[in-house]
């Protein structure tokens, strides 16, 4: 016994003395495993037909979950989920089955004069022979609604946003800037939720516009994380068109004299209507049942300090009898995934693991709203302050319209974000091994896509976890049932999988610890 631990004595320093060398060609000794065959081989399987665009709940996702779980166990990786390589979790589909809103016995149209969010209405079927105008809703000591209102009943109609005097300037500041009133929509609901209000209706400034951007979503159901004994909102929100809200409140409402009364300094301008309003909502929920698909290569000297590497499986299913293959979105990543996890495990098995942990992570539900990937932040099967960071991959298969098809370049998201040593990092590993074109016009934080909150590392930079996201951008398959296996260039994606697979590898094994040092809006949600 004395003697082995005297050879390792001898032994260990050594080994410290040339380990940088060593690191560096393991490293891309085992990332040249990762082949542009194997990730076909993976990808015509997982986005062929007999999945049926893998939609979350559906027989497909299932299909590409035991796929997934078998890989993970034949490369070693060790389950840590309750259900062996499963995270299963559930969602809630609520879709709205009936919708009426009747004024004077007249029946108004869901989405040409009223609409409204299934989470901000109740079930049921309610009367009501009143309804009061309150101006813009707001309560202020510089401006108030409220204030000369006299008791203010169950039902009201309020305007957007906020007054301005005569001169243009806005009321409540005397200047160019809005307060919080018009940027946050909830101080008006809480607001009128104080003061006993029931139903709520908001006259929409721009209300034909939402309803073409909203439609979709409108007349979709929605999907949440299930939850049990979801209660009805105590305050129901409608929104109407200026002709509604005409016909709502009769000959009372005159909107320009209102608003000139409003710039002359008076805020007394409610008034109640004797209106006869029956709504009836129907909503109807499904419990979805769904899993997340997860491994671990457990890591040795820091084995209880974490990196994930995610990528979404699902993908959009069957419509209208149309398979949507979802080759790129995100066969492309979910493929990386398994190839990354073949590397790691091979590594492992001789004697070559990482220092730190590497949970390799394949999220479902992310289609839906990042479900998935919510639901894991929420019920982390490995602790969320041990998690040092976050490589997620979706869609890293095709070359975009501003690239040249045989270029090899990524788009980089939020690497910058919360650290400034997984920055350093990821730029020094992609400068030693690989020198692919680094594109980071998509983490401008004022880029209108905004796709940093899109997708599955989002609910890891929530809770305060720097992530990167790897992206090669939309092209004309994205979300169509054309996005198939044959379009993938397997070359470059596998020189990007390198590269993601190196920066997880000396993320895994760095001395360094990726630090939050960066301010970033995450500050925000961690409040
Ligand atoms: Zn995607």
């Amino acid at each position: 016994m004395k003697m082995k631990v005297l050879l390792l004595l001898l032994v260990l320093p050594l080994a410290g003395l040339c380990s940088e060398d060593n690191g560096d060609s393991l490293r891309s000794r085992y990332s040249e495993q990762i082949s542009p065959d194997s990730l076909r081989y993976h990808l015509n399987i997982i986005a062929s037909d007999a999945f049926e665009g893998r939609e979350t709940g559906k027989p497909g996702q299932k299909m590409a979950a035991e796929y997934l779980a078998d890989h993970f166990n034949g490369y070693g990786l060790t389950s840590v989920a309750d259900s062996g390589y499963f995270q299963r979790f559930y969602l809630s589909e609520t879709g709205i089955e009936k919708a009426s809103v009747t004024v004077a016995g007249s029946e108004l149209e869901f989405i040409e004069d009223y609409y409204f969010f299934g989470a901000l209405v109740s079930n049921g079927k309610r009367q009501f022979n009143q309804i009061q105008f309150l101006g813009y809703g707001i309560d202020d000591s510089l401006y108030s609604d409220y204030r000369n209102a006299g008791d203010v009943i169950e039902n009201i109609v309020i305007w957007e946003e906020e007054p301005v005097n005569r001169k243009g300037a806005f009321l409540l500041s005397g200047n160019d800037y809005n307060s919080e009133w018009s940027k946050d929509f909830s101080i008006k609901l809480k607001t009128a939720k104080k003061h006993g209000v029931k139903n709520l209706f908001i006259v929409n400034d721009d209300f034909d516009d939402m309803v073409i951007r909203l439609s979709y979503y409108l007349t979709m159901p929605r999907v949440s994380l299930w939850k049990e004994d979801v209660k009805d909102p105590k305050l129901a929100v409608y929104y109407i068109s200026e002709k509604t809200a005409r016909q709502l409140l009769g000959k009372d409402y005159k909107p320009a004299k209102i608003k000139q009364r409003i710039g002359n300094g008076k805020d007394n301008t409610s008034f109640i209507v004797d209106q006869h309003i029956t709504i009836d909502i129907v909503k109807k929920s499904s419990k979805i049942a769904t899993e997340n698909v997860l491994g671990i290569i457990e890591g040795s000297d820091k084995k209880d300090e974490y990196l994930v590497i995610t990528a979404h499986y699902d993908h959009l299913g069957v419509q209208n009898g149309e398979i949507y293959n979802g080759a790129d979105d995100d066969g492309s990543g979910t493929v990386a995934l398994l190839e990354i996890a073949r590397a790691f495990g091979k590594a492992k098995s001789e004697g070559h693991g990482p220092s730190r942990s590497v949970l390799i992570m394949a999220v479902s539900g992310e289609e839906k709203g990042l479900l998935g990937s919510e639901y894991y932040t929420s019920n982390p099967v490995v602790p969320l302050d041990a998690t040092v960071a976050n490589l997620n991959i979706d869609m890293i298969g095709r070359n975009d319209a501003a690239y040249d098809p045989d270029s090899e370049y990524i788009y980089l998201i939020g690497s910058d974000r919360l650290s400034s040593t997984l920055h350093n990092l990821s730029e020094t590993v992609n400068q030693e091994c690989c020198r692919i074109e680094l594109d980071y016009t998509y983490n401008d934080p004022n880029d209108p896509n905004r796709f940093y909150y899109r997708s599955d590392h989002y609910n890891f930079v929530k809770n305060g976890i720097p992530a990167i996201f790897y992206f090669s951008g939309v092209h004309e398959d994205y979300h169509q049932p054309t996005d198939t296996a044959d379009k993938i260039q397997y070359g470059k994606m596998t020189s990007v999988v390198q590269l993601i697979f190196e920066t997880a590898w000396e993320i895994a094994n760095t001395p360094l610890t990726i630090e939050v040092d960066v301010e970033d809006d995450a500050e925000l949600f961690r409040q």
